[in-house]
């Protein structure tokens, strides 16, 4: 009883203009200060559209980093997640689900490969690819034990454990976090040279984003991916490729690393594997890297749920089944036009494959942000000068350019 009139009275609460500030401030009472989002209470998505506390509407051009390309409740993803919640969602790996098999299966052959190591989030799906490269250095190719290096990009982002931090170039992630995991050697982003010369007979891997995300959508020289993966073979040494936020369409090819027909041996999707709906993630590779895994060694109580593999195959499903990596390639170039068209002394340069476009300005992108925001277009700020667009790739060409107005509208009167 008491707790129900406590429910009618913050929703009544709520229902007057005051409920996007009442929220934020119960957030900042409770919630940990790890983010500093808009201020915008989001409390409705359909497709391509994000409705607030207070009825406004807003095109999102972020789709949550990537991870919603198939658009906010995508009614296919969405009758999946229903129909699998009313049957099990949970069975552990003790046992086994009839889902799992057909989500390794399908996720498999789309990447053209053998085996699933299937996790949930990001950066769970990085950590057990740098587990399994260094098993894998290690069984297969004699690293000597305790010995394993894996080469990684400066610039880059792969998650937030303490492993992943530790060989992070951006001291914001790394301050207070340490003593770090030893075993990682950073190079330039987009000089393969530098990745010859680093390579020693202890390297296990080379972990790498094809076009480097939080970094603020930097696209490598052209040749860099071809260039990378001929190193790697000469040496023997495991190209894995972190397709977290750049692959399942994001760039107009289903993965960035097929920009320059590249075949990973190793590929770690997360993000829009599931759509939005739930955190899915997993490793993709060979019989002989996922291989090293026996019983025992590696695991997870959620990795491979009934739950996230039936949703994760609805979302590949509609992710073919729509097209929307050719939509993203299309859109992604009528995007370009576009914002190519606006002249603002504050742009210093626009860049980006597909729907994932970043404009790196001449001062702060936060007010560019916010100023959007006003207009009912959702961004985000990525460091303090790069506004980055990644917009659902079920977007049409009408919402599209009504972004772009809005982009050019702010960008002119800022
Ligand atoms: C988002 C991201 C991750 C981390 O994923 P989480 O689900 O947040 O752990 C790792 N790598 C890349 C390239 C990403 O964009």
């Amino acid at each position: 009883m008491a707790s129900s009139v406590l429910h009618n009275e913050t929703r009544e609460d709520l229902t007057q203009s005051t409920a996007t500030s009442r929220l934020i401030a119960l957030e900042g009472k409770y919630g940990a200060h790890n983010y500093k989002p808009l201020d915008v209470v989001i409390e409705r998505g359909e497709g391509v559209w994000l409705y607030d506390v207070e009825g406004r509407r807003y095109l999102d051009f972020l789709a949550a980093y990537s991870a919603v390309n198939q658009g906010h409740c995508h009614p296919r993803i969405l009758a999946a997640m229903q129909e699998q919640a009313h049957r099990v969602t949970l069975t552990s790996r003790a046992f086994r689900n009839d889902q799992l098999p057909l989500f390794c299966k399908e996720l498999a052959e789309l990447a053209g490969h053998e085996m699933v190591l299937p996790m949930n989030s990001g950066a769970e799906a990085v950590e057990s690819a740098l587990k399994v490269a260094r098993k894998w250095g290690y069984k297969i190719k004699g690293i000597p034990e305790g010995k394993a290096e894996i080469i990684v990009c400066a610039n880059n982002f792969h998650g937030r454990t303490i492993s992943i931090v530790g060989f992070s170039t951006e001291p914001q992630y790394r301050d207070g976090f340490g003593p770090f995991t030893p075993g990682f050697k950073i190079i330039p982003f987009g000089d393969a040279a530098t990745l010859r010369d680093a390579i020693t007979p202890n390297t296990a891997a080379f972990l790498f984003e094809p076009i480097q995300g939080e970094a603020g959508v930097i696209v490598p020289p052209a040749g860099y991916l071809a260039d990378v993966a001929a190193i790697c073979k000469q040496n023997n040494v495991l190209l894995m490729a972190d397709e977290i936020q750049s692959g399942l369409g994001r760039t107009g090819k289903l993965f960035a690393c097929q920009h320059e027909n590249v075949k990973p041996d190793v590929v770690i999707v997360g993000k829009a594997l599931a759509g939005g709906f739930y955190p899915v993630s997993a490793v993709i590779s060979s019989q002989e890297v996922l291989g090293v895994l026996h019983p025992g060694e590696h695991g997870s109580t959620f990795g491979g749920n009934p739950m996230a593999c039936a949703i994760a195959r609805a979302a590949l499903r509609v992710l073919i089944e729509e097209k929307l990596t050719e939509r993203s390639e299309e859109m992604g170039k009528v995007l370009m036009e576009r914002l190519q068209q606006i002249r603002s002394p504050h742009i210093r340069e626009i860049r980006g494959k597909g729907l994932w476009v970043a404009i790196e300005l001449n001062g702060p992108a936060r007010p560019v942000c916010e100023a959007l925001m006003q207009q009912g277009l959702l961004c985000k700020e990525t460091h303090d000068n790069v506004v980055r667009l990644a917009p659902p790739l079920t977007i049409e060409r009408e919402d599209l350019l009504w972004a772009c107005d809005r982009i050019q509208s702010v960008l002119e009167h800022l």
